[in-house]
């Protein structure tokens, strides 16, 4: 039996695919390519762009928002974020969580309510790999429930540089986010994005990968 890719289980292992947050994956999952990919292990993501005007100079911006969802009773409320985030933002960010990980405590910023859940969640060293992965493209993580988004705007002139690889880590986030529910026993629970970031906006998902 070949090696089947760490994420969607479905592809062979492209020969010389480097090892991501634990995970051996296939070209297609290490591109980002996830139509498909993701929904028979239960997980969703969903991107959704559209461009916007902001602020007083009317500056016109590209803003992507992925969204996904694990199928269990996660109850994580929480904002993550890197160092060099975390210093561009206006918002004093804290360090709630220390997960006694000397690669992850000092690289990641976490605001949480949840602190508990939080931990035990980061007890997983997949998931501090992942969220390592993808906090590395200055983004913000926010956990709600069962699920993880990530937006990001910029503007037109560089735009959405980095899709598919925000695409893969947000996958690899909620890969290891499952395993973990799954490894603490947590209930089944069916994923909803309807309540999540921008939930609001008229915008229609260019990609729905559930
Ligand atoms: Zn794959």
């Amino acid at each position: 039996m070949p090696e089947t890719c760490g994420l969607c289980g479905q592809a062979p292992i492209a020969p010389g695919e480097l090892e991501i947050a634990g995970l051996r994956l296939c070209a297609e999952c290490h591109a980002g390519r996830l139509k498909g990919r993701l929904a028979p292990r239960g997980l969703v993501l969903r991107e959704r762009r559209w461009i916007e005007d902001r602020g007083e100079h009317q500056r016109t911006v590209y803003v992507i928002e992925l969204c996904g969802g694990v199928p269990f009773r996660l109850e994580l409320q929480a904002e993550l974020c890197g160092e060099g985030l975390a210093h561009k933002l206006a918002k004093v960010f804290k360090r709630e969580v220390q997960t006694g990980d000397p690669d992850f405590d000092p690289a990641v910023y976490i605001d949480t309510r949840t602190r508990e859940d939080v931990a035990a969640a980061l007890g997983s060293p997949g998931l501090r790999a992942a969220v390592l992965e993808l906090l590395s493209e200055d983004v913000r993580l926010l956990l709600d429930g069962n699920t993880a988004c990530v937006t990001v705007a910029g503007t037109l002139s560089n735009r959405a540089p980095r899709a598919g690889a925000l695409q893969r880590d947000l996958a690899l986030v909620l890969h290891h986010l499952a395993a973990r529910a799954a490894e603490l026993g947590l209930p089944p629970r069916p994923v909803s994005l309807a309540g999540y970031p921008g939930s609001t906006h008229s915008a229609k998902p260019e990609h729905d990968w559930g």
